[in-house]
Order: structure tokens, then C-alpha cells, then sequence
């Protein structure tokens, strides 16, 4: 008999209880009993979900109040000394501390870093490890669930993130060293964790290992072997997990390590598939990761049956089927969007659907596929009607795509020569000030665009309050002295959504929700197909805005690449065919606003960087085609419009060429938490055009001081020429308030006008 089972199951429950929950303890509103309640009713919810799915285990210790990766520096007692944790169990405050600086009780404390987990959008805790970095067995969470599955008769299979892939995603504090130094004193507790557990009666450990479809070196891969040899004996046994990627050259080893099963991620590497069957010893189990955990599209049954045929006659009950990761990264329950049109929903599977996907998958090769002939059906018939639809494809687009020539993807001129184009028309200062798009969103604004999403204003109504919000923004921007405006993106909910939503293409969930960290969760659209731009999206309020003022107000728009890597994606096409095609949409929409009048345009590309496949090798392709796509956005303008583009980030050491390949005549960066450290890419690469360093730390509530600002563009101006130079902030305004961001841009203002009147000299601008 084939088994079943899942890797990891959302936490954050049906209407988001967990948030709810989570938020309410943390403003003291909830006692701590009664989120530990919440906690057992999730759980206790979950695995019945995944028990009635028909499942033969089912993942603990996947549950979190937060991030699971602080989970095991918890468990592992890798608590930074500001904590002051002083050993033993460490408390469920101090937990909140480290992920977000604060809790109900304790003081407040710098929070933890939080970065990306793979290439999702999920956001883990970033344990930090310094060189006399000690460990012991410091949480019981993982065994207290454990005991709570078992007592209702749950089949309860831990799951644990794998010391290597720990040592991995964690981050050197103080003197540096190599992590791996750590290894040794991390291997005893790994065993201590196996022992409890196998007192316990677990029979099977999920040992997640996702950094085996990294590169590793050589060091890494010796480390693996070592550390799994030294954990080979007296424990439950092992089902060793890597997803998000093949193992290419790590398969060997992966195969080799002395573990009692081994998970692959066989949807974005089914052709490793055969491969690692073969490659496996005797006895041991192939968990098959066949349903798609990252993505919502319903499972091509028969195709999956086809891969599986060949295994299940090798390996027998040696083969196990499961998601292809942890169902994190999906939203539970397709059932819900009773909104969503019929026809686009029947193509999806949420990750209930997706367990009961792998029930028939398993029955199918168990019982023979007329066992499930219904099933099976189903599936195919909405496969066929996903590939036939003429909401799918859309003619004018594909023809489009096809007549698109090579100069659509330049600028007529240069650099320099379309510098000067602008600057004659501009006549901007140097070091000129502007922001990067958003303005405080206040509680009015959201209630706004709500009461309008649910009719209960009219048109009129909302475009008049939309109107006087951004002639505020207009006036308050004069007030204090910028020299490009924005109009403020009042009317826009996300940058993405509010994009998505006036493109054809996309649809929407009202209860996708995905966790994006802590209590954090997003609905990413899900791109399903063409796309097309009926209308032009943003013009109407640009214009607006451009009209209250003789100042130049800057065209906002979300680039392609950033549309698609915060999007659930097609899967019948190539990622790079979609995102031309959202370029092409974009295209227009620079075009309209150009011919409305708008002359400075930025297109935001703020998750460019972290769509970066996880492979290097990889890296060329990816670069090569999401810079195409930016400029086909931006190339259709004449040389004396200026293209300005946003990164939420400037750790641009790898990836420098491309950037600069992008051509935007101003990027604006994030900077200022690093003391411009971060621009060090530009001193080895010279930046060709110009840059917007931020000065300005939008993440805090802090208030910038003048002398701080003018110590930042110092910096910055070690590395790029003065006449390159703009002054903004960080990032986006929209989260911070009225009071803070009017002192932080008036004292943006201050320091450039400092600048100028020290640099004059140096300065080659015609206006200074
Ligand atoms: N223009 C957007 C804003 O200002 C950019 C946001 C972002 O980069 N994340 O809000
Ligand atoms: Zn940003």
C-alpha cells in the first residue's frame, strides 16, 4: 500500500484565527492561556483536515507561532545574549521578543533580522550565531505536540528543520568565522532530540535539508556526510526533505546519507525522479513530492500517474507521495471563493484539495485507476478546459508577442545624451529631492477604498475624496520644498493588486490568504492568463496630481517582474512569456502617460532581486529575460522622459551588470540602515546612470537628523559622482504617519540644499 502524507500544513487557519489571535495577545488583549488554547484548536482542526484527507502521517511540530526556524534556534537555545535568556525553557515572550522586538511583557529589544525563506515569500527569522555559540535542548514545544497529536490518536511524525540547512540560513554575529565550526556542538542535540522522541514512540522523523538544492560546496557536502554518519544510530527513523529544486549535483550525496527515506521536490524536478529511485539503497523509502506546494493549480492526475506507474511497480510501499513542499505556501481551501467565476475556480486546488489530489493518486495506483475513473476525469476535463479557454488565450496578445522587434527594448539614445535631454527641460537642482511613491495611508483612506469596494460609495464620491487626499500630498510635497512630486497612491490598496486587478489575466481570492510572516499574510493574484490592459490604470490620477502643480509629478507604476514574482504564476507557459506580456500591458501605460504629459515615469521593481533563482547556474537566464521585460516597459518614451525605477534593496554586488542594464536614468535604492555600506557594489562597478541612495530609514518611526542625512550622502558620495546623486527616502511612505514624515522630508530637503551650497563648485549641473 502507498502512503501518503504532507510536509507541513498552513497555520494560520480558516479566517486568519491565528492573526487574530496572535494580535490580540500582543496588544495584551488575549491572555496567554488563551492563545495556547487557540494554538491546540488549530492543531487539533488541522490534523483532522489532513486525517479525514486520508493521510498515513501527519507532520507535527509544523505548527508555529511565528516562524519555524525560530522555532529550532529556540530549541537548539540559540538565544542572542540581548534577550537575557539566562538557560532553561525558554518563554514564550521571549520568543515574541526575538521575532519582533517586542512582547506583551519584557523590554523592547532590537528584533531578530527576517529575510526570505528560498525563493518564497515567506519571511524566517534569521538566527544569529557567533563564534563561542553554545547550544542545549531548550524547548519542549516539539515533544509537547508530539504528546498532544499522540493523545488523540494522531500519527505523528515530527518535523524539524536539519542542522546543516539551520547552520545555513543563520547569520554570523561578531568575529567571523566559518559556521560549520558549529556543527560539532550542534550534532549532540540533534541526538538528544531523536532520543526524546523515539521515548516517545515516534517511529519516523521529517528532517527537513531544503539547502541540498543550494550550491554547496565541497566543505558542505563533507559536513552532511559527517553530521548524518554521527546521527545514524539509536533514533526514529529518517525521511530526509529537500524541495524548492533538484539536487543536481548533490543527488549523489543526498542518496547516500545514511537515512531511512529521502523526500524530492518532483514537480521542479521530476526529471530527477528516476534517477534517485535508482540511486537509493535498498529498503529505503522515495517520498515523491508530486503535488505542486507552491503553486494553485490543480494536479494533471494523469500525467502525475504516469511518472508514479514506473516507481510504484520498482519500489512498492518504498514509495510515499506527498506535496512537493510544505503546503505553507498555499492558501487552504479553494471551497471558499464562492465569488471567484466557477469555470477559473474549478482549475484550482488550495492545499485541502491538494491532499485529497494525492488520496486519488494513491488510489489509483493501489486499487487501479478505474477505482477512481471519476476523479481522474475531472481532473483531466478541467486541465482541458484550462487549455482551450479563450479566457486563457487571448489572440491579440500572442500575435503581439510575436510581431515584438528588437528596438522596442532600447532607449533611442544614451545615457548622457537623454541626461541632457532632461535636464533642459527639468532644470533640477543637483541632488535633486523626490520620494518613492506612497503617502502616509491613513485609517480614512483605507476605509475609503473599502466602503467603495463594497458600493457603499459612489464613484463620484470616492474619486472627489481620492481627488482632496492627493492635493494634500500635492501641497504638503510644495510646501516643503521637493523638487519631483508623487501624487501619493491613495487609491492603491498593494502595488501589486491594484495593478492586477485592472489587468485581464489575474484573478483574485477573497480568502487565499498565504503567510508572509508572523502574523503577516498576503492573497497573491493568481495570473491564469493573457494579459491585457484594457484601459489605461493609473493616468487619470496622475494627471490629476499634475495639474494642481508646475512642479513634475512622477508616474507610479509596479514593474513586470514584480507583478510576477508576487503572483501565483501560469504553469503552462514559461514565467518569462508571462512577464512579457505583463511588460507589453505596462508598455502601454507608460506610453498613455507619457502623451498625457507625464515626463518622469518610475516603474517599481522591488522584488526583482528575489525572484533570483536559487541556482547561480540559473542566474543568467532569469536576469537576462526580467531585464528584457523592464525595458520593454520603459523603452517606448522619448529621450527627454526620464525613467526612474525602485528597489527595495541595494545589495546589488551579484547582480551589478544587469542592474545597470535595466537603463533606468534614476534608481532609487534602499541604503540608509547601513550606513551606505551596502553601496560598496558601486565602487568596484561603475553605475553608469544615476542614483537615489535612501536617506531615509521608512522601516522606523525615528525622525532622521539633519547631520545624519548629510553623513549618509558623504558616504555615498565616495562612491558615485555628485551630479548622480538624488536624495529620498528608502522606500515607500504609506506605513508611517503624517507627523514623522513631514519632519523626515523637511529635513531631507534641509540637508540637499546643504549639499548644494557646499558642492556648487563641483557640481556640473547647468542650473547649480
Ligand atoms: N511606489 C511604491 C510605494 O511607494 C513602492 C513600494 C515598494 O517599493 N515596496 O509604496
Ligand atoms: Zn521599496
Amino acid at each position: 500500500m502507498t502512503n501518503i502524507h504532507n510536509l507541513g500544513f498552513p497555520r494560520i487557519g480558516e479566517q486568519r484565527s491565528l492573526k487574530v489571535a496572535l494580535e490580540q495577545y500582543w496588544q495584551g488583549l488575549m491572555s496567554q492561556q488563551d492563545l495556547l488554547r487557540t494554538g491546540i484548536k488549530l492543531r487539533k482542526h488541522h490534523w483532522r483536515l489532513q486525517e479525514k484527507a486520508g493521510l498515513d502521517h501527519l507532520p507535527v511540530g509544523d505548527f508555529s507561532w511565528y516562524d519555524h526556524v525560530l522555532d529550532t534556534s529556540v530549541m537548539l537555545g540559540a538565544i542572542p545574549e540581548r534577550f537575557g535568556w539566562q538557560g532553561g525553557e525558554v518563554d514564550l515572550n521571549t520568543y515574541f521578543r526575538m521575532a519582533r522586538g517586542r512582547a506583551p511583557s519584557g523590554d523592547q529589544v532590537a528584533a531578530c533580522e527576517m529575510t526570505k525563506w528560498f525563493d518564497t515569500n515567506y519571511h524566517y527569522i534569521v538566527p544569529e550565531l557567533n563564534r563561542h555559540q553554545q547550544f542545549s535542548l531548550s524547548s519542549n514545544k516539539l515533544f509537547d505536540e508530539v504528546h498532544e497529536a499522540q493523545a488523540r490518536g494522531v500519527a505523528a511524525r515530527p518535523v524539524i528543520l536539519g542542522p546543516l540547512s539551520f547552520l545555513w540560513l543563520g547569520k554570523v554575529r561578531g568575529e567571523v568565522f566559518d559556521k560549520l565550526d558549529l556543527l560539532e556542538r550542534l550534532i549532540p542535540i540533534y541526538a538528544e532530540i531523536f532520543t526524546r522522541l523515539q521515548q516517545q514512540g515516534v517511529e519516523w522523523i521529517q528532517i527537513d535539508e531544503p539547502i541540498l538544492v543550494l550550491d554547496l560546496d565541497h566543505a558542505w557536502q563533507q559536513a552532511f556526510r559527517t553530521c548524518y554518519t554521527k546521527l545514524a544510530d539509536q533514533r526514529p527513523q529518517l525521511l530526509l526533505t529537500t524541495y524548492f529544486g533538484g539536487l543536481r549535483d548533490n543527488l549523489e550525496l543526498a542518496c547516500s546519507l545514511p537515512v531511512e527515506g529521502l523526500h524530492l521536490d518532483a514537480v521542479r524536478a521530476c526529471h530527477e525522479v528516476d534517477k534517485v529511485a535508482r540511486s537509493l539503497a535498498d529498503g529505503r523509502v522515495l517520498s515523491v513530492g508530486c503535488v505542486d506546494g507552491r503553486n494553485i493549480w490543480r494536479n494533471d492526475l494523469r500525467n502525475t500517474l504516469d511518472m508514479l506507474k514506473p516507481l510504484h511497480a520498482q519500489l512498492g510501499s518504498r514509495l510515499w507521495l506527498a506535496p512537493s513542499c510544505s503546503l505553507l505556501h498555499v492558501p487552504l481551501d479553494v471551497q471558499w471563493e464562492t465569488e471567484m467565476d466557477s469555470e477559473i475556480r474549478s482549475w484550482l486546488a488550495f492545499a485541502r484539495q491538494k491532499l485529497d489530489e494525492l488520496a486519488v493518486l494513491r488510489q489509483a495506483l493501489d486499487d487501479g485507476e478505474d477505482s477512481v475513473s471519476d476523479a481522474l476525469e475531472q481532473a483531466s476535463q478541467a486541465i482541458a478546459s484550462r487549455r482551450c479557454s479563450e479566457r486563457v488565450y487571448r489572440p491579440e496578445v500572442r500575435q503581439r508577442v510575436q510581431t515584438m522587434h528588437s528596438e522596442m527594448e532600447s532607449r533611442q539614445s544614451p545615457y548622457t545624451e537623454r541626461a541632457r535631454q532632461q535636464q533642459e527641460w527639468l532644470k533640477l537642482p543637483c541632488y535633486p529631492t523626490t520620494t518613492i511613491g506612497s503617502f502616509p495611508q491613513t485609517q480614512a483612506i483605507r476605509s475609503r477604498r473599502r466602503q467603495f469596494r463594497k458600493g457603499e460609495l459612489d464613484a463620484a464620491e470616492y474619486r472627489a475624496f481620492m481627488q482632496a487626499e492627493i492635493e494634500q500630498v500635492i501641497r504638503v510635497q510644495e510646501e516643503i520644498g521637493l523638487d519631483v512630486l508623487v501624487h501619493g497612491e491613495p487609491e492603491r490598496n498593494d502595488m501589486v493588486e491594484y495593478f492586477g486587478e485592472q489587468l485581464e489575466g489575474f484573478a483574485f481570492t477573497s480568502h487565499g490568504w498565504v503567510q508572509s510572516y508572523g502574523s503577516r499574510c498576503v492573497k497573491p493574484p493568481i495570473i491564469y492568463g493573457d494579459v491585457v490592459r484594457s484601459a489605461p490604470m493609473t493616468v487619470d490620477w496622475i494627471c490629476y496630481a499634475q495639474s494642481l502643480t508646475d512642479k513634475p509629478v512622477k508616474g507610479m507604476l509596479t514593474g513586470p517582474v514584480t507583478i510576477l514574482n508576487w503572483s501565483f504564476v501560469r504553469d503552462d507557459q514559461r514565467q518569462s512569456d508571462t512577464c512579457l506580456q505583463i511588460a507589453l500591458a505596462l508598455r502601454d501605460e507608460v506610453h498613455d502617460l507619457e502623451a498625457a504629459g507625464i515626463r518622469i515615469i518610475q516603474v517599481d521593481e522591488a522584488a526583482l532581486r528575489e525572484g533570483l533563482p536559487l541556482r547561480k547556474d540559473d542566474w543568467e537566464e532569469y536576469l537576462e529575460w526580467a531585464v528584457r521585460s523592464f525595458r520593454i516597459t520603459v523603452s517606448g518614451v522619448d529621450d527627454a522622459t526620464q525613467i526612474h525605477t525602485h528597489m527595495c534593496y541595494s545589495d546589488f554586488n551579484d547582480i551589478m551588470p544587469s542592474i545597470a542594464a535595466m537603463d533606468a536614468d534614476v534608481i532609487t535604492i534602499e541604503t540608509s540602515r547601513s550606513d551606505m555600506e551596502l553601496l560598496d557594489a558601486f565602487e568596484s562597478f561603475e553605475y553608469p546612470n544615476a542614483i537615489g541612495p535612501g536617506v531615509y530609514d521608512i522601516h522606523s518611526p525615528n525622525v532622521p537628523t539633519l547631520e545624519h542625512i548629510l553623513y549618509l550622502m558623504q558616504q555615498a558620495g565616495r562612491r558615485i559622482q555628485a551630479e548622480r546623486l538624488w536624495v529620498n527616502p528608502d522606500c515607500g511612505l504609506k506605513t508611517r504617519g503624517w507627523k514623522e514624515v513631514t519632519e523626515a522630508l523637511r529635513i531631507m530637503v534641509a540637508a540637499a540644499e546643504e549639499l548644494r551650497s557646499s558642492a556648487a563648485h563641483t557640481c556640473h549641473f547647468a542650473t547649480c
